[in-house]
Formats: C-alpha cells, sequence, structure tokens
C-alpha cells in the first residue's frame, strides 16, 4: 500500500488534467449521512409514510403531493445544514493549479466541493439550496431552509417552488451533462472514483472508457463496487485522509 501512496502521489504530481467522480461517501467526514439515513428509512427502505424511500423523493410523488415530498427535502436539507468541507473536499480544491485541471463530477447536493473552492463542479444531481419555480424557472439560492414550511412559492409568479435537485425518475440537467461529455472529450491523465457505490451508468461509464484508453484509475472507497476490478490503485480508507497522504506523497 505504501508504494500505492508513492505511485499515486507521481501521478498526481505529473497530472495535467484530473477528474474526480464523487458521492455521498466525500462527505461522510463531514457527518452529512446516506439519504436513507437522513429520511429515517427503515432497514426494509420503508419510510413513517409507509412509502419507500424512492418513491417519496420521486417526481411523482413531487407533482401528486408536494407537501409529502417537501417533508422528506426538508429533512435532507436538515441533514446538510451548517455541515462543512472536510479534507477530502479541501484536497481536490487544493490540486487546482495553474497547470492542473481539476474537474469534479459530483452526485451530491450539498455544496461543499464549491464552499471548499473547487471551481470546475459539475453538480450531476443539482444543489438542494438551488430553490426553482416549477412554472417559471425562476431561481434563488436558500443558505437554510429554517423557517420552513410554509411551502415556498415563486416570488415571480407564486407557484410552487422546489430545490433544484434531481428527483426519482427525473433525467438529469442537461447542460451538466454536456459540459461531463465535453470535459471526458479533452481526455483527462488520471480519473478517480471517490466515495460512492458507482451504480448509476453515468458515473460508471466514465471509468470504463478511460480504463479502456489505458488512464489510470484509482478508487477510494472502504468497500469493493462495481469498478473496483478496474481501478489501477484501490485505497480502501476513508476519502480525507487518504487524499491527505496522497497530497503529502506528492513532490516526495
Ligand atoms: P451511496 O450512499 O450509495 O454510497 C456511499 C459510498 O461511499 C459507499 O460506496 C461507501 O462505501 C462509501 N463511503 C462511506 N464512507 C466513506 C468515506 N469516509 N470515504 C470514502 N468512501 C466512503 O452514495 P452514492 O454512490 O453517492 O449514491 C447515492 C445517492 O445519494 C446519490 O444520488 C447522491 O446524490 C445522494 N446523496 C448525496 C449526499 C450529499 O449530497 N452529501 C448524501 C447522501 C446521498
Ligand atoms: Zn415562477
Amino acid at each position: 500500500m505504501k508504494n500505492n501512496f508513492a505511485a499515486v502521489g507521481r501521478l498526481l504530481e505529473s497530472s495535467k488534467r484530473l477528474l474526480f467522480i464523487t458521492g455521498a461517501g466525500v462527505s461522510a467526514e463531514s457527518k452529512i449521512p446516506t439519504f436513507r439515513g437522513a429520511t429515517a428509512a427503515f432497514a426494509d427502505g420503508m419510510t413513517e409514510d409507509g412509502m419507500p424511500f424512492e418513491e417519496v423523493l420521486s417526481g411523482t410523488t413531487f407533482r401528486a403531493n408536494p407537501t409529502l415530498a417537501w417533508k422528506y427535502l426538508f429533512k435532507l436539507e436538515q441533514s446538510i445544514r451548517g455541515k462543512t468541507p472536510n479534507a477530502a473536499h479541501r484536497v481536490m480544491a487544493a490540486l487546482q493549479s495553474p497547470r492542473r485541471h481539476v474537474c469534479v463530477a459530483t452526485q451530491n447536493i450539498d455544496g461543499l466541493h464549491q464552499q471548499a473552492g473547487s471551481r470546475v463542479v459539475l453538480e450531476l444531481h443539482g444543489n438542494i439550496r438551488r430553490v426553482i419555480c416549477t412554472r417559471c424557472q425562476y431561481s434563488d439560492y436558500r443558505e437554510t431552509f429554517e423557517g420552513m414550511p410554509p411551502l415556498p412559492r415563486c416570488p415571480r409568479c407564486d407557484a410552487m417552488a422546489r430545490p433544484d435537485v434531481v428527483l426519482y425518475e427525473e433525467s438529469l440537467p442537461v447542460l451538466v451533462l454536456e459540459s461531463f461529455v465535453r470535459e471526458q472529450e479533452r481526455g483527462f491523465d488520471v480519473v478517480f472514483s471517490v466515495g460512492t457505490t458507482s451504480l448509476f451508468p453515468y458515473v460508471s461509464q466514465p471509468i470504463w472508457s478511460a480504463a479502456r484508453r489505458g488512464v489510470p484509475v484509482v478508487e477510494i472507497n472502504p468497500e469493493r463496487t462495481v469498478i473496483s476490478s478496474l481501478a489501477n490503485y484501490r485505497f480502501a480508507g476513508p476519502a480525507g485522509e487518504t487524499l491527505q497522504q496522497l497530497m503529502r506523497e506528492m513532490g516526495t
């Protein structure tokens, strides 16, 4: 493992374009629970409202019963409220330099990568603090959802507002996906998968395609995942600690 740290440290040192694909595990050390934990879904995935967790947070539920969907969106926002970036977010931001481009494609909706100073953050699932109108697309940024309910309405047209997050059954934001494709077309020297199960195809596919082209793949995750067998280097430790150690290896 020592040699792995040194080898990846050298790769980081010489890299000019880096991709980090991140998921909930990156924010675990900021004490943000998984969605299931935050919404208090029981072991069988059922919420206290007798609906599976994926259903209360779906586009269909939001349209049919926005009060119910908002109840769980509030819980999610509460689980993120006041949380701050950890070493993993900070190292990814610190790796940016005039000669190194760092792209972060995240499934997280907590905004912690930007808070840590990362400049190119592709939010595949949106950001819970951006609230948008369901009718006119007016968009507003909320520091906190404290004081809500009542459910937020659009200050322009009074229609229902909602967080700009991708609910279950909904498609990904087109502009973000287009940016992700452009970034991948330019290529990367190293691709990292950090704190994600990589279950969504748009998260595992860039790893597959990097591996096919011979681009080194690094995985940081305490558990094995669907992309583990593709990784040239695998670190089974927590994201923050591991990335800090990799950064220390640079230039040594
Ligand atoms: P997941 O919850 O399915 O999996 C988390 C992964 O992180 C697991 O593979 C786990 O082994 C790993 N992990 C746990 N602790 C870790 C640590 N300290 N360091 C490194 N890895 C660690 O998350 P997912 O794959 O991102 O997908 C679930 C969905 O939940 C996504 O849609 C995501 O948007 C959403 N989500 C977001 C947040 C957030 O914004 N912070 C939080 C929870 C869930
Ligand atoms: Zn409106």
